[in-house]
């Protein structure tokens, strides 16, 4: 994360601290709902059983990001964590002192930077494109030479990322729910439905259809790709075709 040349760093630990928070919250419910358990009917015992289990996921959702976030801190790659309101130009601001932004959030990769910018003031969205930051820290996603999301984006990156983001919007103790393309906007349809990663693509995965329009090929030792546009990979690593 960038610390000192912009508010990227500021914004990482008002993320971090938020997520301290919640989990202190919830380790709090978890221990009111225990305690009542101990004189519950069975079946009441149950449903605080689906509660905790709930809200134990939710947890670790919160407790990954702190992670997550920490872990790109540590990183060599440089991360900048970007809010869309907070620049001139990119929202309309109405007379009642709302800000619309004017693009959609979205993390890229911008002058060897990994820019996560996110268009609403919530922490949810900042959430999601943290945890898009993370997928390159890890692997499991890539950029176009354009800086925009690469041959690894996957549906499975989005579901991951919106899960993290639901994590905030729900209800303490409700279900996580594994979002499917179905439940996601249309912009998502077309990614593809396998798990890509930088991993992927040193395994056998031969004749891996991306969605977005053209295919990956794998030599016979299954190591090189073909048709590739130029890429970004974790490291910067450049790989031309
Ligand atoms: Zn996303």
């Amino acid at each position: 994360m960038v610390r000192g040349a912009d508010t990227s760093q500021q914004k990482a630990d008002a993320a971090k601290d938020e997520a301290k928070g919640k989990i202190m919250e919830i380790d709090g419910i978890i221990a009111q709902e225990e305690a009542n358990r101990k004189n519950a009917s069975a079946r009441s015992a149950q449903k605080i059983d689906e509660k905790v289990k709930n809200l134990k996921e939710q947890r670790g959702e919160f407790s990954n990001m702190i992670n997550e976030i920490e872990t790109m801190e540590k990183s060599k790659q440089v991360y900048s964590l970007v809010s869309l309101l907070d620049q001139p130009g990119n929202y309309t601001l109405y007379g009642d002192g709302n800000k619309l932004a004017s693009q959609p959030g979205g993390t890229y990769y911008r002058d060897g930077k990994v820019v996560m910018e996110y268009r609403f003031g919530n922490s949810a969205a900042r959430a999601h494109e943290l945890k898009h930051g993370f997928q390159f820290e890890t692997g499991q996603i890539s950029f176009n030479v354009d800086g925009s999301p690469g041959l690894l984006h996957d549906l499975n990156d989005e579901v991951a990322a919106y899960r993290r983001e639901d994590a905030f919007t729900l209800r303490y103790g409700k279900p996580l729910i594994n979002r499917t393309t179905s439940k996601m906007t249309s912009y998502y349809s077309n990614l593809p439905k396998i798990d890509l990663s930088v991993k992927t693509l040193t395994e056998s995965v031969k004749g891996a259809y991306f969605g977005n329009g053209y295919q990956i090929r794998y030599d016979d030792e299954g190591k090189s790709f073909q048709d590739a546009k130029d890429e970004f990979f974790k490291g910067q690593v450049f790989m031309r075709q």
